[in-house]
């Protein structure tokens, strides 16, 4: 959802944008000002079913909307669009291809904000490159803004006070950088001034204890743990209060482009020539490059297949350590 953004403000040029939306997604738009209105589609409880979809579709009609981009590509969306008599546009690749009105080229070379954005192209128009980088676009609230100033003030952060972040979690094992905590006790020699926070879900607590243990051991600052603590959106409005972040190929990555702060990004079974790279103006991607078995999934897996997990395991705590430095010196 984040990634369509940059479709969702050109489409507004032309016109009231109505999203359908997932609840969790529904909340990453909120205040958006590309969005006229956002429908929830909360598939798994009060929209479950046909009858479900078929709700969802007629309200859906009742916008008076002529035409869905499919962002999201099942055959469930796409069984949305047609119950609604509504014009889809969608990827050639995408699972409910068959029912759309247009299909587009899923294009592997550009990145997915770009193939998002393409979706409202011209038909009778060769496909062409946004004009300028594309970046996405959050708007936290007020009430998410103080909500970060609450945490920042009781954890005793000063105004100043450079914050790095580490965004140790994510949904597939694979992609979880195992030497978050070895990175924190380095930064503490390395960037005594420096405080460490740490974003994600509730359920990354535990990586960020071990943070908060490793930075504890060496004497810093105590750690920030923010997992759990914040709306995504929250989570954005914090981050845009930081120095950079330090993330693996996962959400926050996404939320620190469109909140434009500095990234370091760790890809391991996934690259970035997929299409999901970081976007903020300084960014840089750390990963073993030369390792012949990457990628080897799309979104990464919960075991590495062929045992060793080197993609990600054996990218170094030093070598993250010297790019933050780097970043944070170009920053003063
Ligand atoms: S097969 Fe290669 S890319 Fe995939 S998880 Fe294992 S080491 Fe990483």
């Amino acid at each position: 959802m984040i990634l369509t953004t940059p479709l969702l403000e050109r489409l507004a040029r032309e016109g009231a944008v109505h999203v359908v939306a997932t609840p969790a997604n529904a909340a990453v738009l909120a205040h958006h000002p590309a969005v006229a209105s956002v429908i929830v589609y909360d598939k798994r409880n009060a929209d479950a079913g046909l009858a479900g979809l078929r709700r969802v579709a007629a309200r859906l009609r009742a916008t008076g909307a002529t035409t869905a981009y499919m962002a999201q590509g099942s055959w469930r969306t796409a069984a949305l669009a047609r119950w609604a008599g509504v014009a889809s546009v969608g990827f050639d690749t995408s699972a409910g291809r068959w029912l759309y009105s247009r299909r587009v080229p899923y294009r592997n070379d550009w990145h997915h904000a770009q193939r998002l954005w393409g979706l409202a192209d011209d038909p009778r128009a060769p496909s062409v490159a946004a004009p300028g980088p594309l970046r996405p676009s959050l708007f936290p609230s007020a009430d998410d803004e103080a909500q970060v100033t609450a945490l920042l003030a009781a954890a005793g952060v000063e105004s100043g006070e450079p914050l790095v972040a580490l965004a140790p979690g994510s949904v597939w094992a694979t992609k979880r950088w195992p030497s978050y905590d070895a990175l924190a006790g380095a930064l503490v020699a390395r960037l005594p001034a420096a405080r460490v926070v740490v974003i994600g879900a509730g359920g990354d607590a535990p990586l960020a204890a071990a943070i908060g243990e490793a930075v504890r051991q060496r004497g810093g600052r105590p750690v920030l743990d923010a997992t759990g603590r914040l709306s995504l959106l929250g989570s954005a409005a914090l981050l845009a209060r930081c120095t950079l972040l330090v993330t693996n190929d996962s959400a926050p990555l996404h939320l620190a482009s469109a909140m434009n702060t500095p990234t370091v990004a760790l890809f391991g079974p996934t690259v970035p020539s997929m299409g999901f790279g970081p976007l903020a103006d300084r960014q840089v991607v750390l990963g073993r490059h030369e390792l012949t078995c990457r990628p080897c999934s799309a979104h990464g897996g919960q075991a590495c297949p062929l045992g060793h997990w080197q993609c990600m395991r054996d990218v170094q705590p030093s070598a993250v350590t010297e790019q933050i430095v780097r970043e944070m010196r170009a920053r003063q």
